[in-house]
């Protein structure tokens, strides 16, 4: 995608995809004079990011949060209610750079980026998740217009960010698969062009995790390569197919959780790995034909559930949504295995291992087992979008399988 910015092309969906026109800058001390990149903009920081920078304080606006500024309609309105200027400029990792692109788009403004961490794809990508009264929500949000990298701040970033830009990484893995078995089941267009793209810098983030943990500049650079380019793929496509499947319906149902009960999930990236680390292991149960108990999950339990994880009003939402999910009469599931099983062969050890060197076990440990288990039951209804856990569930094999998860 970085080499046909701002081009058309012809996908193997069938339909022509228009690539955005960013202008990337990668330049060392950028950071030190970051208002000769551009004019008239308005700077969103926090009170770290504010350190890393030098910007005119007259056009700077910093949001506070304890422990840190979250993605928030809330946090939205507030940059909204202060900003009068035609261009916004976050400094920031993935809660404020969510939180600027979305102001740009209901402001009509334009958007760019400064990142000062390797750890999420939402700098190139044209969508933003916001909560909005306690639920994770993605909106429309304005594609920048300049993304601005200083190699000496990435290197700088706190290792949990870079640990969950990695996670960020690895979820393209089953993002991709899930796109596979969706497209297989229930007909949805798939494009290939751009996982192709993806791949190969993929290849080389997964190659070296051990260097970009010791915050080595090339290898970071090219984490943050393999990120821009996942962003630019939610942009080109439209939606973030190319980007999110069951592991970020299973991670944004963690934040979810923990916003509404008033805590600081962990960075966005790391609830991804852990994400990540189930979604891998229902894939692993049907490569590997594990033997599960057929058991159904009645609505009222799925309701119940809910309701505890994610409070009424939510929960009724949910419910609905599920209620309209794409139903496959008949699933081949010789079929699917022997579509997917080149993608998952081809990455699954790999990926297994980038997450234990990331700490997926232990971050896992943070939680109950119980509350992993019901969140893995029912974070298939918090969007419309058709995974392995949608597969598992119309088997009746999703609830024996969230409650041995560990076994697996
Ligand atoms: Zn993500
Ligand atoms: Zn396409």
């Amino acid at each position: 995608m970085l080499k046909r910015m701002g081009q058309k092309f012809e996908c193997t969906c069938g339909k022509v995809h228009q690539v955005p026109d960013v202008e990337f800058v990668i330049e060392r001390w950028s950071s030190k004079h970051l208002s000769g990149f551009f004019t008239d903009a308005t700077y969103l920081v926090d009170e770290n990011t504010i350190k890393l920078v030098d910007v005119p304080d007259s056009r700077t606006l910093k949001l506070e949060g304890k422990p840190r500024v979250l993605a928030t309609m809330e946090n939205v309105e507030r940059v909204l209610s202060q900003f009068n200027g035609k261009h916004i400029v976050s400094i920031g990792s993935g809660s404020l750079t969510d939180i600027a692109k979305c102001a740009a788009h209901l402001k009509g403004a334009k958007f760019s980026s400064f990142p000062t961490a390797p750890s999420v794809d939402g700098y190139t990508s044209s969508i933003a998740a916001i909560s909005i009264n306690g639920e994770k929500t993605t909106l429309q949000a304005t594609t920048p217009n300049k993304v601005v990298i200083d190699p000496k701040i990435l290197i700088k970033a706190p290792s949990e960010l870079v640990k969950a830009g990695i996670g960020d990484i690895c979820a393209k893995f089953t993002a991709r698969l899930d796109w596979k078995l969706s497209n297989l089941v229930t007909g949805e267009s798939i494009c290939d062009l751009v996982w192709e793209e993806l791949k190969v810098t993929f290849e080389k983030v997964l190659m070296k995790v051990e260097s970009i943990l010791k915050k080595d500049e090339k290898t970071i650079l090219e984490l943050m390569r393999a990120l821009l380019i996942s962003g630019l793929n939610i942009t080109v496509v439209g939606n973030s197919r190319p980007a999110s499947g069951a592991e970020h319906l299973i991670s944004h149902s963690f934040e979810m959780y923990h916003e509404l009960r008033g805590e600081t999930p962990m960075y966005h990236g790391l609830q991804v790995a852990i994400g990540t680390f189930i979604t891998m292991k229902a894939y692993k149960m049907i490569f590997e034909n594990i033997e599960l108990r057929k058991m159904n999950i009645k609505d009222e339990e799925r309701f119940s559930i809910l309701k505890r994880l994610f409070k009424e009003r939510i929960a009724t939402k949910f419910m609905r949504t599920y209620e309209r999910k794409t139903r496959v009469d008949q699933i081949e599931l010789e079929r699917v295995k022997e579509v997917l099983y080149p993608t998952y062969v081809q990455f699954h050890k790999k990926i297994e291992s980038v997450l234990e060197q990331i700490g997926v076990k232990e971050l896992l440990k943070s939680y109950d087992p119980e509350l992993i288990q019901k969140i893995t039951l029912v974070a298939n209804t918090i969007r419309d979008r058709y995974t392995i856990l949608d597969l598992l569930d119309e088997l009746s094999l999703l609830k024996d399988f969230s409650s041995k998860i560990f076994e697996l």
